[in-house]
């Protein structure tokens, strides 16, 4: 009888903990969004997919096709394709495919290459239904915005 009343009281004891807890959490600002009708503020230092930055002067992109990236990326899942044009010096960027499905973010890329052509986009959204929907086109993706 004696280990009846003690559970019972135990029981009552740690309900009215976990009721007084609530109670204090109604009076608290919440921390908590109501996703997807309201969306939060994105911190800065937050890695998306990589990116092509828009240069500010020529509206176009920075790459100057020297591979840099394509070669430093411990998971091989870039393909910077360039090919060379009469009146320009270097190669001219055609193609830059990311394989997002095998890239760790460990931010190599953005690192080596040599005319800050790169950066880690804001994009927290993604999701897909197959790897192929990960693989994207960043050139393609930059003439889109501009
Ligand atoms: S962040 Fe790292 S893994 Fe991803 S593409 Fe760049 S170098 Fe490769
Ligand atoms: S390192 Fe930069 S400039 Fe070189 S290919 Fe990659 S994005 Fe282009």
């Amino acid at each position: 009888m004696r280990e009846y009343f003690l559970q019972l009281f135990t029981g009552a004891r740690s309900l009215l903990i976990g009721l007084g807890v609530t109670f204090r959490a109604l009076f608290q600002p919440m921390v908590t969004v109501q996703y997807p009708r309201r969306k939060i503020e994105i911190t800065p230092n937050f890695r998306g997919h990589t990116e092509l930055v828009t240069d500010p002067e020529s509206g176009t992109h920075r790459c100057i096709v020297c591979m840099m990236c394509e070669m430093d990326c411990p998971s091989s899942c870039i393909k910077v394709i360039g090919e060379k044009r009469e009146g320009f010096k270097g190669k001219v960027l055609t193609g830059y495919q990311l394989d997002f499905s095998r890239c760790s973010l460990c931010g190599i890329c953005v690192e080596v290459c040599p005319t800050s052509a790169l950066c880690f986009s804001p994009e927290y959204e993604l999701a897909g239904f197959s790897r192929t929907e990960f693989s994207f086109n960043l050139l393609a993706r930059l003439e889109e915005r501009t």
